[in-house]
C-alpha cells in the first residue's frame, strides 16, 4: 500500500524533529518517522544529561576549590540525585509523549517505526510506503563506533546510552577514547569518585584540537587523578565480571565498567541510500550548500559530513526549511563551526586550528595566552587552567580559527565565532572595549601578542 504525502522525515531527532515540525506547521503535509524516541540522543542519552552530570560534578570540583580562598568545605557525592535528576528532568523517564505531541499538534502525521527508503522519493516503513511528492529527509543520526578491538564486542561495554542510564556508578572504568565524550565522562565520574583510565590510541586527547589544548587537558585530568594512556591502542578486551583491557604495550587495564567513547557513525546501509544511487558503506552522507544529497532528497544533522553537534542539526534544519518552503534560501556556511568539550576547563573552539589552516596554504600569525596570566586569571586562582590561541591569516588580517579554554571557555568562544563568520578585522577587534575583568577579556591580551 503506497499512500502519497509533501514531505517524509526519516528520523525524529534534533534536525529531524526541527524540519518536520517547522514544514508541517507551514501546511504541508509531513510525515515523520521515529524508531525511537522523538527527540533523538540528545535529550535522552547525551547532551543534556552528560551536561546534567558535569554540572554535578563541577559543584564537588568548585567545593574542593574553597579550601585556601573562602574557608573549608567537604562535599559527599552522591551520584543517586544526578541519576534521578536525568529520569525526571532530562527524559521523563525516556518518555517521548510530550516530544510526539509537540510534532502532531503543529499538523505533522507521527509514524513509530524504522524507515527505510526503496527508491527515490519511497520510504517504506513496515507494511506501509510513503510517496514523497516534494521530498524525503533522511535525519537518522549515529551511533557509537565500536573499534575493532579483540573480544570487545562479545563483552557488556557501555556507550553513552547504559552510562546516562546508570542508577549507580561502578568503583572503576575504562574509557576508550581521549575526544569529547570520553573526557567529560572521565572527568565527571572521577569527580564522583569513580577511578578513571582512558586509552587513546593517538599520541595526544581531543586529537581534533590545537595541540596546546591537548596538553593543558591532559595535565589537568592527571592532576583530578585520572590516569591518562596515550598512544597505546587496545588490542584486547576480555570480560569476566571485571573488565581486563590489555594495550599495545603489553599493559593490562582492569576495572569494574567499560565504556567505549571511540566517535560516532551513521549506519547508512540500514537506511536503504543504495536505492537512491548512494554508496550504503560511506561514512556520511555527502551533500550540496542546500543540504541536498539528489533530487528530492536533503540531509540533515550527524548522518552529514558536517554532523556531531546539536547546533548544526538545528542550522542545518533550518536551511532545509528554507529551501523546501522558497523562502529565499541560504547555503551552509561552515567557516565558523564552533565547538565545545564540556570539561573544566572548557574547551571551546571555532574554525581553522593552526595546522588546517596552514595546509590551506594560509600564510598564519598565531598568538597563545595563558589564562592564570591574565587579571581575570589571576582573581579567579583555583581552577584558573586555560589558554586562548588566535590564529589569523596574515595577508587578509582576519581571524580564520580561535581556541578559547577556561572555566568559561564554551561562553567567551561565542566573541571569537562571531570574529570568524564576519572576517572582523583584526584591527577592529584591538579596537574594540572588552569588560574588565572578564575571561572574554584575554581576547585582547592574545591579539596584543600578535
Ligand atoms: C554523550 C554525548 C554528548 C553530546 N553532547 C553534545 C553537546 O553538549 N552539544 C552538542 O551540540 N552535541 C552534543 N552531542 C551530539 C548530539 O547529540 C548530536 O549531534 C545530535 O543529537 C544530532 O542530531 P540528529 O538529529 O542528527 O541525530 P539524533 O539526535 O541521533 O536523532 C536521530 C534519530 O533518528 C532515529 N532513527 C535512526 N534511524 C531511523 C530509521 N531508519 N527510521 C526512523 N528513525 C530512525 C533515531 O532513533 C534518532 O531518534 C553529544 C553526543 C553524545 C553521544
Amino acid at each position: 500500500m503506497t499512500k502519497e504525502v509533501d514531505v517524509v522525515v526519516v528520523g525524529l531527532g534534533v534536525g529531524g524533529e526541527e524540519v518536520a515540525g517547522r514544514l508541517a506547521e507551514a501546511g504541508l503535509e509531513v510525515v515523520g518517522i521515529e524508531a525511537e524516541l522523538v527527540g533523538g540522543e540528545c535529550p535522552y542519552w547525551a547532551c543534556v544529561p552528560s551536561k546534567m552530570a558535569i554540572r554535578a560534578a563541577n559543584l564537588l570540583a568548585e567545593t574542593a576549590r574553597v579550601d585556601g580562598i573562602a574557608g573549608r568545605a567537604h562535599a559527599i557525592p552522591d551520584w543517586t540525585l544526578v541519576a534521578e535528576r536525568i529520569r525526571v528532568e532530562a527524559t521523563d523517564n525516556w518518555n517521548d509523549q510530550a516530544a510526539v505531541e509537540r510534532f502532531t499538534s503543529k499538523g505533522g502525521h507521527f509514524v513509530r517505526g524504522r524507515g527505510r527508503l526503496v527508491g527515490p522519493g519511497l520510504v517504506s516503513v513496515d507494511e506501509q510506503t510513503y510517496r514523497a511528492r516534494v521530498g524525503v529527509v533522511l535525519a537518522a543520526g549515529s551511533t557509537a563506533v565500536v573499534p575493532p578491538v579483540e573480544g570487545l564486542v562479545d563483552t557488556p561495554y557501555w556507550t553513552n546510552r547504559q552510562l546516562f542510564s546508570a542508577k549507580e556508578l561502578p568503583d572503576s572504568l575504562l574509557v576508550l577514547g581521549g575526544g569529547s565524550i570520553g573526557l567529560e565522562t572521565a572527568q565527571a565520574l572521577n569527580r564522583f569518585g569513580v577511578e578513571v583510565h582512558v586509552v587513546e590510541a593517538a599520541e595526544r586527547l581531543l586529537t581534533a584540537e590545537e595541540p596546546e589544548t591537548s596538553a593543558l587537558m591532559r595535565e589537568v585530568l592527571s592532576g583530578d587523578g585520572v590516569t591518562i594512556h596515550c598512544g597505546v591502542p587496545a588490542v584486547a578486551v576480555e570480560h569476566d565480571g571485571r573488565f581486563t583491557m590489555t594495550l599495545s604495550n603489553g599493559h593490562r587495564l582492569v576495572a569494574d565498567e567499560l565504556l567505549v567513547s571511540a566517535g560516532r557513525r551513521t549506519q547508512l546501509r540500514a537506511l536503504g541510500v543504495e536505492t537512491v544511487g548512494l554508496d550504503p558503506e560511506a561514512s556520511a552522507i555527502a551533500t550540496d550548500e542546500r543540504l541536498r544529497a539528489g533530487q528530492g532528497l536533503w540531509a540533515v544533522g550527524d548522518v552529514t559530513e558536517h554532523g556531531g553537534f546539536t547546533h548544526m542539526a538545528m542550522y542545518q534544519a533550518d536551511v532545509i526549511v528554507r529551501d523546501i518552503l522558497d523562502l529565499g534560501g541560504r547555503a551552509a556556511d561552515y567557516r565558523a563551526v564552533p565547538r565545545v568539550t564540556f570539561t573544566d576547563p572548557e574547551v571551546g573552539s571555532v574554525g581553522m586550528t593552526e595546522a588546517q589552516a596552514r595546509e590551506a596554504g594560509i600564510r598564519v600569525d598565531v598568538a597563545v595566552v595563558d589564562l592564570p596570566m591574565t587579571s581575570r586569571g589571576r582573581i579567579h586562582k583555583a581552577g584558573n587552567a586555560g589558554l586562548i590561541k588566535l590564529v589569523v591569516d596574515a595577508d587578509r588580517q582576519i581571524l580564520v580559527g580561535a581556541t578559547s579554554v577556561g572555566p568559561t571557555g564554551g561562553e567567551v568562544l561565542s566573541a571569537l565565532t562571531l570574529a570568524v563568520k564576519t572576517e572582523t578585522p583584526v584591527a577592529t577587534l584591538r579596537d574594540t572595549m572588552y569588560a574588565y575583568p572578564t575571561f572574554h577579556r584575554g581576547i585582547l591580551d592574545a591579539l596584543n601578542k600578535l
